[in-house]
Formats: structure tokens, C-alpha cells, sequence
């Protein structure tokens, strides 16, 4: 297992001066005022101890009827997760035995291979290019005696694309028939620009279903660790003993803080990177193959003809423009990722820098 490629790029950024850096994943903006009150209140209160495994009981109610009004079904208890990341890791403990098979699409979020390899998993990966679609065709074809997950991102880390209603419900036709769990990472769920009504997610259709979400990027809170897992409940009683054994459970004070914060509207920051989405598509356009991106903050061009994405990205960051090669994502060396998360001005000079490379 080969130490993350963006963490490289990440330590490479903080020897340069100044660079115009679209590595990283993490919104622009800061946690909001009223949480980090809520987190010095907590703190100063005595909220410093463990608590619960499963996380704060007025945490998990709330995001408990948050999820179960959006869903439309009671969707049973909620655990609170070290991030979305941990969500992750216990999820894939509590389910894949070793040779066990879990399906995703490249490109895909870093992490899922690598895990599944931890615990001894075997990580079938299916080819989503060039439009970056869920084809069920394709993912049918994928599926074995031993397949367990159906992991689904959306919207995607490293693509933005966002899944359709229709490709959703392909997805669940194929978990229904072949009795797979549906690993459902819904960590950019209010990044949403095209989507009049919300997210569409598996876990309306099919119970099999559990959901990650978090607020590292929704509450730009990566540093605080919080997420959420909602799903089968055998699966969640699974992850809850495991999480004894492994986190013990969410930083305490920021449980209290992240409950405060579910009362911030963030649509003021989803306008904002949607102006973004339209900013960078628009301008990168004119020299690049592109998927016009629906969710998250990146986009994933095509590097130009004749060169791999590894040596483009080499070349950019000699420009001091920090990328993100796709081979990172992908099983591919072909794209790269930018991550949009910036102010306007960065934008548009890294995508100038960008245009006159290609
Ligand atoms: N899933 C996806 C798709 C992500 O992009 C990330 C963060 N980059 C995570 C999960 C993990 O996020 P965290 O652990 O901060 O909640």
C-alpha cells in the first residue's frame, strides 16, 4: 500500500510559496461561528470524557429524524462515526470476510481500495469512463457468489458527477437481485447544483442500504472528525461493538457542536460553489475533454493528448499549480482532479496557467 498521493502533493504545497492549490478536498470556508461556540461551550461545560460508543443520545435523535423524514421511513439508529472515514473502516469490518468482493466505480475515492485490502477484502473495481455513469451492464458483469458491497458515491470524490434517479434505481435492481449491501457514501450530499429535489439515495428505495454522511465538508469541519453512519441494524450493531474496540467513540465536545451546527443554513456556501462549478467548467473547456460536474468541488479533466496526467500534473506544479494525478483515483493515468474550493481569483489563474499548458 503506497502512502496517499495527495498527502504528497499536500506536503509538497507547503514547501512552495504561495502555490495555487486545488489538491485538497476541503471547503474554503470556516466552521461556523455558532458551532465553534457550541464546541468552546461544551469544552468549558465538562463535555471532555468519553461518551456513549454510538455518540451523544440528542446528536443521534436529531440526525435520526432529519434522515428518516428525508428518506421517508424510519431509519432506525444512528452512530456517530470518527468522520466518514471511520464510518468506512467499520463498515467494511463489520461485513467483508476475508476473499469477500465489494464493487465500485473507477475513478474512485482513495480510500475504499485500501481498506477493503486491510481487511482482507478483494476490491472490484469498474471502469466508469469517459462519462463517469453507473452502467449497470457493466457492473452486473462485475458480480460474483462472493460479492457482498455495492459501494456508491455520490456525488463523486474525484468526478462531481452525481448519480440520476434512473441510474439509482439500476443500482438498487441489481443489489435487490444479487442480495448485496449497498455502501451508500453521501459525505457531499448539500454539494447539489443541479438537483431540484435533493439527493437521490439508494436507501429511499432499499433497505439494504447504509448511508455515510458526515460534516467535514458540509460544516468545512475535516479537522473535528464527525460523521454518521444509518442502515440495517444488524450492520450498525456490528459497527457500534467494533467501534468500541477501535475509536471507542466521536470527540466528545464536538458532538455537542456539531448538533448546533445542523441548525446553520449552509445554501449560501452551495450557491457560492456552484457559481465556482460554472466558473471552472466554463474556462477549462476551452482547452480540456471535461464532465461538467453536478456535486461536490472538483472537477476530473482529461489530460491533453500525448502526455500522461502523472507528467501534466509534474508540469503544472512546476507552474505552481498543485493537481491531483487521477492514477491516485483510478486505474487509469489519463485525468487529473482539481479541487474548486477556492477563491474566484486562484480560480481563474490556475485555470489560465492550466489552459496555456495544454
Ligand atoms: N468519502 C469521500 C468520498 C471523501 O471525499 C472523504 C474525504 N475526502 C471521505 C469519505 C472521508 O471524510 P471524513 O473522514 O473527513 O468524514
Amino acid at each position: 500500500m503506497d502512502a496517499s498521493g495527495i498527502r504528497k502533493v499536500f506536503d509538497l504545497a507547503a514547501k512552495m510559496k504561495d502555490p495555487i492549490n486545488f489538491s485538497i478536498g476541503l471547503p474554503d470556508f470556516d466552521v461556523p461561528d455558532v458551532a465553534k461556540l457550541a464546541a468552546i461551550d461544551a469544552i468549558k461545560s465538562g463535555h471532555n470524557r468519553y461518551t456513549q460508543t454510538q455518540g451523544i443520545a440528542p446528536l443521534r435523535e436529531r440526525l435520526r429524524k432529519d434522515l428518516s423524514r428525508e428518506i421517508g421511513r424510519d431509519v432506525g439508529d444512528v452512530l456517530i462515526t470518527s468522520g466518514v472515514s471511520g464510518g468506512l473502516f467499520l463498515a467494511m469490518l463489520a461485513t467483508i470476510d476475508p476473499g469477500d468482493e465489494a464493487i465500485f466505480l473507477d475513478p474512485y475515492f482513495v480510500m475504499y481500495k485500501h481498506l477493503l485490502s486491510l481487511v482482507g477484502g478483494k476490491p472490484v473495481i469498474v471502469d466508469s469512463y469517459p462519462d463517469f455513469r453507473f452502467r449497470a451492464d457493466r457492473v452486473e458483469k462485475a458480480i460474483t457468489p462472493k460479492t457482498k458491497l455495492l459501494i456508491l458515491n455520490s456525488p463523486s470524490n474525484p468526478t462531481g458527477v452525481v448519480m440520476s434517479r434512473q441510474e439509482i434505481a439500476d443500482a438498487v435492481e441489481l443489489a435487490r437481485k444479487h442480495d448485496l449491501l449497498i455502501v451508500s457514501d453521501e459525505i457531499y450530499e448539500p454539494f447539489l447544483y443541479d438537483e431540484a429535489n435533493g439527493l437521490a439515495s439508494p436507501a429511499t428505495a432499499y433497505n439494504n442500504t447504509l448511508i455515510l454522511r458526515g460534516f467535514s465538508k458540509s460544516h468545512a469541519m475535516t479537522g473535528w472528525r464527525l460523521g454518521y453512519a444509518a442502515g440495517p441494524e444488524p450492520v450498525i450493531a456490528a459497527m457500534t461493538k467494533l467501534q468500541q474496540y477501535t475509536f471507542v467513540c466521536a470527540p466528545s465536545p464536538l458532538q455537542y457542536a456539531a448538533l448546533a451546527a445542523l441548525d446553520v443554513p449552509m445554501k449560501d456556501a452551495v450557491a457560492a460553489y456552484r457559481r465556482k462549478r460554472d466558473l471552472v467548467s466554463e474556462k477549462l473547456s476551452r482547452k480540456f475533454e471535461i464532465v461538467r460536474p453536478g456535486g461536490a468541488f472538483y472537477i476530473f479533466p482529461k489530460a491533453p493528448a500525448g502526455i500522461t496526467a502523472s507528467a501534466f500534473v509534474t508540469k503544472a506544479i512546476e507552474n505552481n499549480v498543485l493537481i491531483i494525478p487521477g492514477n491516485v483515483f483510478s486505474e487509469r493515468d489519463t485525468h487529473f482532479r482539481i479541487s474548486y474550493a477556492t477563491t474566484d481569483e486562484k480560480l481563474a489563474a490556475g485555470c489560465e496557467i492550466l489552459c496555456s499548458l495544454a
